[in-house]
């Protein structure tokens, strides 16, 4: 089995404390990967601290061009890190909807370019007799990324292209169960980057920690779970980091009596893709009494013939749950729905297997209150519930501590974008859930998270503002 190794300071390192990462679709492990000690940790953010002041004053049009070479590199090389994502992840090749690890080498691509596309633009607020006024974007230092393990390589490209492009250096550790496809990246941006401006090391929580306490750590971007997100937001307090926090969510949408039956499809790729393993999958599904048994029969019969099996097989839409904990956590709260009268419609119990299968499960007679629909999934679980009462859903939809997105679903686009407006989340989607784009800000409020990434706003959080006060001569 291959060891993958920590890229500190532009080069491999191998520890010889190491852990295994599993691949689901068998329950086993296929790698091992180097795991970093806190010294390590302290190594790779000396190294960034090193390579901090060059970098930031490289020019940004030499560090948009260095970093489109990392895009192509990343081209170059996206049938192994398809499969890669594939054996760590589990998600297939192609998959649901085309939502798989092609998708996600694709994304991680496209985000790269469209972020190098981006100005640090110096304002100009006054330019008079008396005084020239000028707003600077300056770049923070050392920028800390903890990523999560349901789309690894493109939630990394996320943390770091912007940090990057905006002077910054960056240590980045993923998660555990999901480290490889990060580290590739690196090693590959190892050959692009000058040493130190890109590392990686891997771990548990507690290397993830040691790397949000230090006070050398200007910034955190997290990606992960609300918990995991609050321990985080405390550590940074010690040192007033900055923080982006893109947590867990619990995304309603809701069907107008008008939803066309035609979009079943797409509406249940938008629950289902990567088996709900998706912070912006909907989760919780609405639907007027007028259609909700033809709904959730119809969304149950696409469950039925939806194809589940290793990612590596082409036919695949579904691969397995991602971990053990995971699956574990998955069959618990399947169990406990079951248990508590929830009619199961379609799948509700673990498939026989060496790996961590689950079917896609569709579930009616549910409603608010019920675990299935109050906490966050995260697995391939939905729960349909009835309304009648187009007022009183937004309010039943917004009661939750979670406002990370949400979608209203009818043939007349005006309504529905207008009670869209009325959710309380960080995106809105009309007739569709989930879809994002390198321009639009992306982001929860409540408990879902705090600040935003993408674009020019995503890019923004990256920098500080310094104000320049200019007198004119005399
Ligand atoms: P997690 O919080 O368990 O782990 C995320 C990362 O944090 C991992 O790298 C982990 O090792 C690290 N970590 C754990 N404890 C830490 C600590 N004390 N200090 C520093 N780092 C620590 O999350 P997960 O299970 O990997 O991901 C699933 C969750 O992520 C779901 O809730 C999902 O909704 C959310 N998510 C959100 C978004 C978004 O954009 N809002 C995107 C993807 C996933």
């Amino acid at each position: 089995m291959q060891t993958y190794a920590l890229q500190i300071n532009g080069k491999p390192v191998l520890t010889e404390d190491t852990f295994e990462v599993i691949d689901p679709a068998l329950g086993k492990p296929f790698a091992n990967c180097s795991l970093a000690s806190e010294a390590l940790v302290n190594e790779a953010i000396g190294a960034a601290k090193s390579a901090f002041p060059a970098w930031r004053d490289t020019p940004l049009e030499q560090r948009a061009a260095l970093l489109n070479k990392l895009a192509d590199a990343l081209e170059s090389n996206m049938p192994a890190l398809m499969e890669l994502i594939t054996r760590e992840v589990g998600k297939p090749m192609g998959g649901l909807n085309g939502i798989g690890s092609g998708m996600e080498v694709g994304g991680a691509i496209a985000w790269t370019r469209a972020t190098t596309a981006l100005q640090l633009p110096v304002d100009v607020l006054q330019d008079d007799e008396t005084m020239r006024v000028e707003v600077h974007r300056k770049a923070l230092g050392v920028i800390a990324s903890i990523t999560p393990w349901n789309w690894p390589l493109m939630i990394g490209i996320w943390h770091i292209m912007p940090a990057l492009l905006a002077g910054n250096t960056v240590v980045m550790k993923p998660s555990e169960f999901t480290p490889l496809s990060t580290i590739k990246m690196v090693e590959l941006a190892n050959n692009i980057l000058p040493p130190g401006v890109l590392n990686v090391v891997a771990g548990y929580g507690e290397t993830g920690s040691a790397l949000t306490s230090h006070s050398d750590i200007a910034k955190i971007v997290f990606t992960g779970s609300t918990a995991t997100g609050k321990k985080i937001m405390q550590s940074a307090s010690a040192t007033l980091k900055r923080l982006t926090l893109e947590l867990g969510g619990n995304d309603a949408g809701i069907l107008l009596p008008d939803f066309d039956m035609a979009m079943l499809p797409k509406l249940f790729a938008t629950c289902f893709h990567n088996n709900g393993q998706t912070c912006a999958c909907l989760k919780r599904l609405y639907v007027h009494s007028s259609q909700y048994e033809a709904v959730a029969s119809g969304l149950a019969a696409i469950a039925r013939d939806t194809i589940v099996g290793n990612g590596l097989n082409e036919a695949s839409q579904l691969g397995p749950v991602q971990n053990k904990m995971q699956y574990d956590k998955v069959s618990e709260l399947a169990a406990a729905t079951k248990a508590a009268g929830a009619t199961v419609l379609s799948g509700g119990e673990p498939l026989e297997s060496e790996g961590y299968f689950f079917p896609p499960t569709v579930y009616t007679n549910v409603s608010d209150g019920d675990r299935i629909v109050d906490e966050e999934q995260f697995g391939p679980l939905l729960p349909v519930i009835q309304y009648d009462d187009i007022d009183e859903v937004i309010e039943r939809a917004n009661r939750n501590e979670n406002g990370l997105g949400g979608s209203v679903w009818s043939a007349d686009i005006n309504k529905a974008a207008a009670l869209a407006g009325k959710l309380e989340t960080g995106t809105v989607w009309v007739n569709e859930h989930g879809a994002v784009q390198p321009n639009a800000p992306f982001g929860g409020v409540k408990q879902s998270g705090l600040g935003v990434e993408f674009g020019e706003y995503g890019l923004d959080e990256y920098v500080s503002l310094q104000t320049v006060m200019i007198p004119k001569a005399g």
